[in-house]
């Protein structure tokens, strides 16, 4: 029999494992091993080295996706996929306003305009219909992020992109391992992009991962990760301009040593989540994560949607009576949508050029709240909790037990 444990020993005893420590990922010996023999082979750059290959062929068999490649960042993996798009200046990129900077000042850098579209405020995704409502003439791409680890309604986007032969990104830096009607989140848009960041599913620290299909997308991604040069050309030059992007060995054989323990860190986050939202439900005025049929959530992070009628002071209430237990959640998960920036608000990009906003569509860069609701009331009503691949029942309970005392 389980010793009976008081609400107020609880609070003393549990401490949530973190993710920027050793105690919330899964680095250990595997990656010290491989660390050491990267550096006794003396090859540390990737252009000659086996341990960055080894991890993007391991992780486009683990895709089923023809090509991957590896860069030094998830926004780097963003950007390789924007360069690939190869936008005219000024072209439009549709995106999401809930989302991580590092996926949207690339689309500047590429000379392109990012455009927002409204998102569902219960899973704060974009969907087909916010997206159709950005669309125009310019638009080149749309990227569709799976926030939270949570995929996409592909299905109607899909629809919506292929019949104007749009091409579509998937930002998957939160959503390692999340299916959509079976299929891998990465692989169902043209092109996939992950990020290795400290916080996200496995590490290296810093890191990203871009897969495709296309060929031509993928040759383009391989050159722009390295300066353009033509590297076993006949002729070599450098065709382009282009960026060293390229991921050095020492984080190649740590991302391969982490690659062995995704399906750990998935299947711990997602048996984990389950228990939690076992034990939440039916509590008035909170909702629990809840993906599009037929997708698998992979738990990044595990949200709530806060009622404000309902819970006395909403997400920030609940929040602040949370942090009482030591529980250190987030609500609103980003404080403003990514338009209220300063480098979207005052156009802070090169100089005081102001490019590449001065080639924009007045209704491109049209960002009054009036035109983003489910932004707004999604950014509201979240909250955030702390999570990581190495929560086991009693973190699970913990937290169950403090949010029910905590909503009454
Ligand atoms: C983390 C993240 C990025 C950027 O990745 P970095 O590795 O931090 O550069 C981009 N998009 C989303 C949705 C992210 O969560």
């Amino acid at each position: 029999m389980s010793p009976v444990i008081s609400p107020i020993e609880t609070k003393r005893k549990v401490s949530l494992p973190s993710d920027q420590q050793a105690d919330g990922r899964t680095l250990g010996s595997d990656e010290m091993e491989a660390v050491c023999q990267a550096i006794k082979s003396g090859t540390l750059t990737s252009t000659k080295g086996e341990y960055v290959k080894q991890l993007e062929q391991g992780f486009a068999t683990r895709l089923g996706s023809p090509h991957c490649y590896a860069s030094s960042s998830g926004t780097a993996a963003l950007h390789v996929a924007f360069a690939a798009i190869n936008p005219e200046p000024g072209d439009e990129i549709i995106t999401t306003p809930i989302t991580d900077m590092g996926a949207l000042t690339p689309i500047l850098y590429q000379g392109a305009i990012p455009v927002f579209a409204d998102v569902d405020y219960r899973s704060c995704n974009v969907t087909a219909d916010t997206i159709a409502a950005r669309l125009s003439p310019r638009t080149k791409a749309i990227v569709v992020t799976h926030l939270f680890g949570n995929p996409c309604d592909l299905n109607p986007i899909m629809e919506l992109a292929r019949a104007r032969s749009i091409p579509v990104i998937e930002d998957c830096a939160q959503a390692f391992d999340a299916k959509y009607q079976g299929k891998a989140v990465g692989t169902i848009g043209d092109i996939g992009c992950f990020s290795l960041q400290q916080g996200k599913h496995i590490t290296t620290g810093e890191g990203g991962l871009t897969v495709t299909r296309d060929d031509e997308f993928a040759r383009h991604i391989y050159l722009f990760i390295n300066k353009a040069w033509g590297y076993g050309d006949p002729k070599p030059d450098h065709y382009f301009l282009a960026l060293n992007y390229r991921m050095n060995e020492l984080t190649g054989a740590v991302g391969l040593a982490q690659l062995g323990k995704l399906d750990y860190s998935v299947a711990n986050r997602i048996a984990m989540a389950d228990l939690l939202n076992a034990k939440l439900q039916g509590l008035d005025g909170i909702e629990v994560p809840k993906p599009v049929p037929g997708a698998t959530h992979t738990y990044w992070k595990y949200c709530l949607t806060i009622d404000p009628k309902v819970i006395s002071g909403g997400a920030v209430g609940l929040a602040a009576k949370l942090k009482e237990r030591g529980i250190f959640s987030a609500p609103r998960y980003i404080q403003k949508p990514a338009f209220a920036c300063e480098v979207f608000v005052n156009q802070r990009t090169f100089g005081n050029s102001r490019f590449p906003f001065t080639l924009a569509r007045p209704e491109a860069v049209d960002y009054r709240s009036e035109l983003f609701p489910g932004t707004f009331q999604g950014l509201e009503r979240i909250l955030v909790l702390p999570w990581n691949e190495n929560y086991t029942e009693l973190h699970a309970n913990f937290l169950a037990d403090a949010i029910r005392e905590c909503a009454r």
